[in-house]
């Protein structure tokens, strides 16, 4: 309430409407809900507010507490959590939002308009061409309307909505912890509808009831909701309810300026998975679109952002989604996870890459790859994709590198070296790199002569891993056969 306290555990929610994919907007949302709880001690309600059956999406709703809960912000009461407020689908709540409704009817503070949608596109085409001169919006036909003639119609069963009153021009004003005193004028702002025909609520009654009801402190939420909040207060005085303190969170821009879509960053939280983020990365990145926890500090547990976030920290301007940040975070806390926490997650994305039978039995091997790979990426999915040659032969040689490493001379070079590597003893790091140094030295060549041939031979590409250390794991038999392979393909380039 607009008279809370620090130190009275605040309450807040994430009231997502299942209409799609969660996207990184609102999962800033739902963590800046979270985090503010955690610090004060409070309470993070998930609501779900499915009242709009038009746009509902019954895989919506999978979606948004699978993103949840992968990026780690548990809620502690709505949906699956149970608790004494709910049920915490707005769905499940009709019958209150009907029964407030009739309060304000009641009161007076409300009225039923039986206008059609033919009067009111009408109206609309009217104001259009009169551009506005009469003001805009709803004329509040309705309002004048005697009891006698509501009582008629109603008895005929005519729809109708129920509209607030809107008071006449007078400031409506808030203060807005993120943004500062906001004030409106109430002439700018329609007698909006808060029951629809069908008795659904709309957005803005079922939102306020809700609130109200669940005694939220704070409404924490997107920006693009400011303009919804004037008469989200005028809803509250009508009930004569105290408010919630308010903060808008900043817009979200792609590094260009322009808004953030699909293609520029604003993808779902579930395809940042997919695409190989770690949920820790995506949620430390999610909490600096607007925060500034002060200094430098750019990498923080969740913890120590429970322990640094506060609103006055939260800025205004407009924050920007720099997925290159993103990617360079997400390389950051790949480096600090171990091994074994990794091999679930990738060993997830190898079974979609189509590798022989049995290519992912060895989980050892498994980890060693992983581990080789760690160090040069920055996403779970470049260890995956890069590393596919420690499960099948490479299918092809990159062109560039090929040109310049698999020359003519290089044939002689390997029939030197084929039947050494196959002797070998024992087959290691060490033995190898002997090997390797030898015979360069025996040939009076630079050992890259012989080390980017048979990089290029065993994985088809002309970076990754350190040469020796690829080829011990990689096994005697296959870096043989690979060699080979790759001497067969370099006789036959030179004869055609
Ligand atoms: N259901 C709204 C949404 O989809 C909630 C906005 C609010 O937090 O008031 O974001």
């Amino acid at each position: 309430m607009a008279d809370w306290k620090e130190g009275i555990p605040p309450v807040v929610r994430f009231a997502p409407s299942p209409t799609g994919y969660l996207h990184v907007g609102g999962a800033r949302t739902a963590l800046f809900n979270f985090l503010f709880a955690r610090h004060h001690g409070g309470r993070f309600i998930l609501r779900i507010e499915d009242t709009d059956q038009k746009r509902y999406q019954p895989e919506a709703l999978a979606e948004i507490y699978a993103s949840l809960k992968w990026l780690g912000l548990p809620w502690d009461e709505g949906p699956e959590a149970g608790g004494k407020d709910g049920p915490y689908f707005q769905s499940q709540r009709t019958a209150s939002y009907r029964s407030h409704a009739d309060q304000l009817l009641a009161a007076g503070k409300a009225y039923r308009c039986f206008c059609t949608e033919e009067r009111l596109t009408h109206l609309r085409e009217e104001q259009e061409k009169t551009k506005m001169a009469n003001g805009s919006g709803y004329d509040r036909h309705c309002r004048s309307l005697s009891e006698a003639e509501v009582e008629k119609l109603l008895a005929a069963a005519t729809p109708h909505v129920v509209r607030l009153k809107i008071p006449d021009a007078r400031a409506v004003a808030f203060h807005d912890l993120i943004r500062g005193d906001i004030a409106y004028d109430s002439a700018q702002l329609d007698d909006l509808v808060l029951l629809k025909s069908d008795g659904f609520p709309t957005y803005h009654l079922a939102n306020v009831v809700d609130d109200h009801l669940m005694g939220i402190t704070h409404v924490l939420r997107g920006d693009e909701w400011i303009a919804s909040t004037p008469k989200h207060i005028l809803i509250y005085e009508a009930f004569a309810w105290t408010p919630p303190v308010f903060a808008h969170m900043p817009v979200i821009l792609a590094p260009d300026g322009g808004k953030l879509s699909k293609r520029r960053g604003a993808a779902s939280v579930l395809d940042y998975q997919r695409s190989g983020f770690l949920p820790e990365a995506l949620r430390n990145f999610l909490a600096l679109l607007g925060w500034a926890p002060g200094g430098d500090r750019e990498i923080m547990t969740l913890d120590e952002m429970i322990a640094a976030f506060t609103l006055e920290r939260v800025q205004a301007k407009a924050a920007v989604f720099d997925e290159t940040k993103l990617e360079w975070m997400n390389g950051v806390y790949l480096q600090g996870r171990s091994i074994e926490s990794l091999l679930p997650d990738v060993r997830s994305l190898w079974e979609k890459m189509e590798l022989p039978a049995g290519a992912l039995e060895d989980e050892t091997y498994l980890k060693k790859v992983i581990a080789m790979f760690r160090e040069r990426s920055r996403k779970l999915s470049e260890i995956a994709e890069n590393s596919l040659y420690f499960f099948r032969d490479p299918r092809e040689y990159e062109p560039q590198a090929a040109r310049k490493h698999f020359k003519g001379e290089v044939l002689a070079l390997l029939d030197a070296l084929i039947p050494r590597i196959a002797k070998l003893e024992p087959f290691s790091h060490d033995s190898l790199e002997g090997l390797y140094r030898g015979l360069a030295e025996e040939k009076g060549i630079a050992a890259g002569k012989l080390i980017h041939p048979t990089r290029l031979a065993v994985s088809g590409v002309s970076f990754g891993p350190g040469l020796f250390e690829m080829l011990e794991a990689l096994g005697r038999e296959t870096v043989v056969r690979r060699l080979e392979r790759a001497r067969e393909h370099i006789a036959g380039g030179i004869k055609a």
